[in-house]
């Protein structure tokens, strides 16, 4: 017997095909739908976690949302970075958002840290990069932790069935979950505290290539395109960003994801941009999103550089597959 079947639904694809693959196989369990908003998604990825979480929740919503209807996230450059806090019409049309949300589907639990990674890093005196993920540890990590704390049961607790924990990892990300020569992965980290946690994709194709037959509806779960489940795709996708995380800003992105951000979304790279150099400009030190390894050495390169970079070589800007190193930060509490 367990308890809840929790899953982690980052607004992205992999997430919502997990979490409807877990309930077809689990009908009969209570599911919760579990999203760490960082306040910095893209429009339609709120667009697509609230139209996902009422397919997955078998609801039908008496109202809609659309992208073209969210104020702005942007804040304009003369705010000062001590005092940011976001662009208050957002975070208010967000807060209302979350309510209509959570007030029609209460299984989905809309997490809310409070800040944005740009508040996190400040707050932080740390820019995230590759390496050091301060906006994920906080906004997602720990706060998902915090969250499931206070809410759900680990395995061998007295007074309750274990609550479940479900990743929408694929098997091409499978060492995140079973862990490598990097890290103990998502699997045996949380198994350490009593936390069971499971990726339905890994599972699905483990059993195929073990030669075990598969539903058909559950292949169909697993592969059709998102329109057989009268879905529309989160338009980061079909800008050739492989997630659908904080607006496609990621300071754990590579070169190939800034330079498909410079080429298809310039406006957003312009204002990451700003915001960078405002925190390096703050923190008064030679940091950076991005690492420069040119002639050899790794020094910290920031976007304006970077940009410098691809203006004054146009032909490297197609030089990477778009999204060739997109960002692998999920909501979950390793
Ligand atoms: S997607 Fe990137 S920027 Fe956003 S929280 Fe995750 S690591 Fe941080």
């Amino acid at each position: 017997m367990t308890g809840h079947r929790n899953h982690l639904f980052s607004a992205g694809e992999g997430s919502w095909r997990a979490a409807m693959i877990d309930k077809r196989l689990h009908p009969d369990a209570q599911h919760r739908l579990l999203f760490t908003d960082t306040l910095y998604e893209d429009a339609d990825a709120y667009r697509f976690l609230i139209e996902g979480a009422a397919h997955v929740l078998d609801r039908q919503l008496n109202w809609s949302i659309r992208a073209e209807d969210f104020p702005d996230y942007r804040v304009p450059e003369d705010t000062p970075i001590e005092e940011y806090r976001g662009n208050p019409e957002w975070r208010a049309f967000l807060a209302d958002l979350r309510a209509r949300a959570m007030d029609a589907m209460p299984e989905l639990v809309w997490i809310v840290e409070g800040r944005d990674p740009w508040e996190v890093f400040r707050d932080r005196s740390f820019i995230g990069n590759s390496g050091v993920d301060p906006c994920s540890e906080a906004l997602k990590r720990l706060a998902l932790a915090k969250w499931r704390s206070a809410n759900c049961h680990r395995e061998g607790e007295l007074f309750g069935p274990p609550d479940v924990f479900t990743v929408g990892i694929g098997e091409h990300e499978a060492h995140r979950f079973y862990g490598d020569h990097k890290g103990i992965g998502i699997l045996r980290a949380n198994a350490a505290d009593g936390w069971i946690y499971e990726a339905p994709l890994i599972a699905l194709n483990e059993a195929l290539l073990r030669g075990e037959h598969v539903a058909d509806d559950v292949l169909r779960l697993m592969l059709a395109p998102l329109s057989d489940f009268g879905l529309e795709r989160a338009r980061l996708y079909l800008l050739a960003y492989l997630h659908n995380n904080c607006g496609g800003f990621c300071c754990k992105a590579g070169q190939a994801h800034w330079a498909n951000r410079f080429r298809v979304q310039p406006e957003r790279y312009a204002y990451d941009a700003m915001m960078e150099r405002k925190l390096i400009a703050y923190l008064g030190s030679d940091v950076a999103m991005l690492t420069d390894r040119r002639g050899g050495d790794k020094k910290p390169m920031s976007l304006d550089a970077f940009a410098d970079r691809l203006l004054a070589e146009p032909g490297r800007q197609f030089e990477f597959a778009p999204g060739e190193s997109g960002c692998g930060c999920m909501g979950v509490a390793a």
